[in-house]
């Protein structure tokens, strides 16, 4: 059975990271029998190498000589110290330091260009900013191949097929499908593990693309749909997706199970998990997707699964998003006039502003939305411009915003079809005197969203939180 696993720039951050992602990558060969790794660049406290990479680039296009080279002679010494940690006296040392010394090199080549002609394209910031997975791949394989596992650092280049979206790249899955299967299949059938780059691919033509900022999960998702995995594993720093977050509420636990639709909405909502896109290669393909914790990896984490194998009548998760505002157009002129809610949007859209949660109320004498709090003034501003008229008629009474006001999201595809669940959170409110200023269901029962006053947010979330033990079977 193959499994795919993707590690994150603090797994493969120093020489001790690496030493102990090593080591569960061992492990884990011993349990699974084929394993296939995902990494990304080092991500070295307090610095990134892939921040430093762009730093560098950015630099440059901005007619700044030196900072680029000083990047250079920076990420020379966060890999030489970790080759020397890791490999002194070994024969794998010479090699690999030779390697990492030609992206280097190329990194300062490509960055004089940029500095000479003033200008950084899309495309040659992919060739720069993937660099840094180029380089932590060949030290990690190094290192497994020093301690006897036998390992090969290959460039997604090689393998994952895209369009050329520089920046932001969608991978071509027939084409990718193919490169993997000829290049990966034969190492893993002479017990090679191959340590392939995170966030890159490249152009059929072959011209390097990246898949996004935080794009190796992605590419995780996307190797394990190209082999027909048996599951692919995300490692980071917590035990899986979080009942809530451990910041707000001390009982917060992991969750053990959760649909792609319930991590979608936590997402939108503020939680910090998978992107949906992430996910979507191995949900369309019914490959289990796994969180687990780098630090505590007997604990199963968190699988996400396809929304038909939704289980369990209750909720799962509460999170909140915060500095926000609820922006109300009031006035009774309101009544089935036709395109008010089109007009009001398209004005806010002209802002560039993201609505969050949209209420109406049926009478239809009040529209109400969150937007950031921020953006308050201007998107205010622009309704005022865009209802001069209603306004003047006094159709519209009032375009004003309470603020500062947060949403808490309450999750669980179980809510479907489970009466009283909204009850119980509106009581649990009501007890302790959070104020609810406007609420949101979507017709997937899979979430329910409230819009509270900003320092009733720790106590909506901790009471919200309590509800989840009461209402939960499992997970
Ligand atoms: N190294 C890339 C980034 O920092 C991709 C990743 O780590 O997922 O965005």
């Amino acid at each position: 059975m193959t499994l795919v696993m993707k590690f994150g720039g603090t797994s493969v951050g120093s020489a001790q990271a690496m030493r102990e992602t090593a080591d569960l990558i061992q492990n884990c060969l011993a349990d699974w029998g084929q394993v296939v790794v995902v990494a990304s660049a080092m991500g070295t406290k307090p610095v990134k190498v892939t921040d430093l990479l762009l730093q560098g680039a950015n630099t440059a296009a901005a007619g700044d000589g030196t900072t680029y080279l000083q990047t250079a002679a920076d990420l020379r010494q966060i890999h030489h110290q970790t080759i020397n940690d890791l490999l002194a006296d070994s024969p794998e040392q010479e090699a690999v330091t030779a390697d990492i010394e030609r992206f280097i090199e190329r990194f300062e080549d490509l960055c004089r260009a940029v500095l000479v002609l003033g200008e950084l394209s899309p495309r040659a910031l992919d060739a720069i900013g993937g660099m840094g997975e180029q380089m932590s791949v060949r030290l990690l394989a190094a290192y497994l191949r020093h301690i006897g596992q036998p390992a090969e650092a290959i460039d997604a280049t090689e393998l994952i097929v895209t369009d050329d979206v520089f920046l932001s790249a969608t991978p071509l899955m027939a084409a990718t499908t193919e490169k993997v299967e000829g290049r990966i299949r034969p190492l893993l059938a002479q017990n090679i593990i191959p340590i392939i780059t995170g966030f890159i691919g490249a152009t059929a033509d072959g011209v390097t693309t990246t898949l996004g900022r935080g794009g190796s999960d992605f590419s995780g998702a996307i190797l394990g749909q190209a082999l027909a995995a048996a599951e692919v594993w995300i490692w980071t720093d917590v035990d899986g997706v979080m009942s809530a977050d451990p910041r707000l509420v001390e009982t917060a636990r992991s969750i053990s199970r959760l649909t792609y639709r319930e991590v979608s909405e936590l997402a939108y909502y503020g939680a910090r998990v998978l992107h949906p896109k992430t996910m979507r290669p191995c949900i369309s393909h019914n490959i289990p997707l796994r969180i687990k914790n780098t630090f505590n990896p007997d604990h199963p984490g968190t699988v996400i699964v396809p929304d038909e194998q939704a289980v369990n009548g209750g909720i799962k998760a509460v999170t909140a998003i915060e500095n926000l505002s609820l922006v109300t157009i009031e006035g009774k002129g309101m009544i089935g006039v036709p395109g008010i809610a089109a007009r009001a949007f398209g004005a806010v859209a002209r802002t560039n502003v993201s609505v969050l949660l949209i209420s109406q109320a049926s009478s239809e004498q009040s529209i109400c939305f969150a937007a950031p709090e921020a953006a308050t003034d201007g998107v205010i501003a622009a309704l005022e411009e865009a209802f001069a008229e209603e306004l003047t008629r006094q159709d519209i009474d009032s375009i004003w915003a309470w603020r500062p006001v947060s949403i808490v999201t309450i999750v669980g595809a179980g809510m479907r079809g489970t009466p009283g669940i909204a009850g119980r959170i509106f009581t649990a409110l009501g007890e302790n005197q959070v104020n609810v200023v406007a609420i949101a269901q979507g017709s997937s029962e899979c979430s329910i969203s409230l819009v509270a006053d900003a320092e009733d947010t720790a106590v909506a979330v901790s009471h919200i939180h309590n509800l989840i033990v009461t209402t939960s079977k499992s997970g």
